[in-house]
């Protein structure tokens, strides 16, 4: 396929419709507004949430166990104080009596540390569980407003799909007149406003974006169409009244 050869008014023209599909899609974004990214900030926050409440979860399920397997030792250490006790009514000399009250002794020890052992991780989880209480509830409204705001995004993409499909396809199209260096300038030109205009008309002798005034010879130059110009103040790109469909076209 040979190239077309493009004239500086076509690359014009083509700018042109460049940015009027461009600021088309950019009311799009506005509508959707900050949307997507409350979603997907949501969705962080649920995802991280989520993570933190399962490993406390994983956590507290670990301390029953550990508390049941506690509980389990102390009961066979009361097992033990019993079998001593009645060990005790048959001893045959002071020595073996002295013995069975020394195990007796440390079997009661070991219930009183365990017992310790027991209140401080209660009250260690006691903290754990507040916060896993919270955590949940957290999540269950963090997901009610994700659902609400996903329905909202939803809604206006499915109202605007369909719109913004047929631009990126003209958008390809529009491209064609405009070559890789001039849609550069144009795209960064474009990043650089906050509004995206990077093709502006002359509007009361003055630049269309940065309302600095053009003077009657750059006007001249402008709307022979010969030049791509730039504002000198601003750096957009300066087409004339008739290209930005501002105006008819008058014939000579
Ligand atoms: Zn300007």
């Amino acid at each position: 396929m040979a190239t077309k050869e493009y004239t500086v008014e076509d690359k014009l023209r083509g700018l042109q419709h460049l940015q009027d599909l461009c600021s088309k899609l950019d009311e799009i974004t506005i509508l959707k507004g900050e949307l997507p990214m409350e979603v997907s900030d949501l969705e962080d926050e649920i995802a991280g949430l989520e993570t933190r409440t399962g490993k406390l979860q994983a956590e507290l399920d670990n301390f029953d166990a550990d508390m049941a397997e506690k509980r389990n030792g102390i009961k066979d250490a009361e097992a033990m104080i019993k079998k001593y006790n009645e060990q005790l009514n048959n001893v045959k000399n002071n020595r073996e009596y002295e013995a069975l009250n020394k195990e007796i002794e440390m079997q009661q020890l070991e219930i009183q540390l365990t017992q310790k052992r027991m209140r401080d991780a209660e009250n260690d989880v006691e903290s754990k569980r507040a916060y896993l209480d919270e955590a949940k509830t957290a999540i269950a409204t963090k997901k009610e407003e994700l659902e609400a705001k996903k329905n909202e995004l939803d809604k206006i993409i499915k109202e605007t799909e369909k719109e913004e499909k047929k631009i990126i396809k003209e958008l390809d199209k529009a491209h064609e007149a405009v070559d890789e260096r001039l849609l550069k300038a144009f795209n960064r030109i474009r990043k650089s406003y906050r509004n995206g205009l990077a093709v502006v008309t002359i509007s009361r002798d003055s630049c269309g974006g940065c309302f600095s005034g053009i003077p009657p010879q750059r006007k001249l130059e402008i709307r022979s169409r010969k030049k791509i110009i730039v504002c000198e103040h601003c750096g957009r790109i300066l087409v004339d009244e008739v290209i930005a469909g501002v105006e008819e076209e008058v014939e000579a």
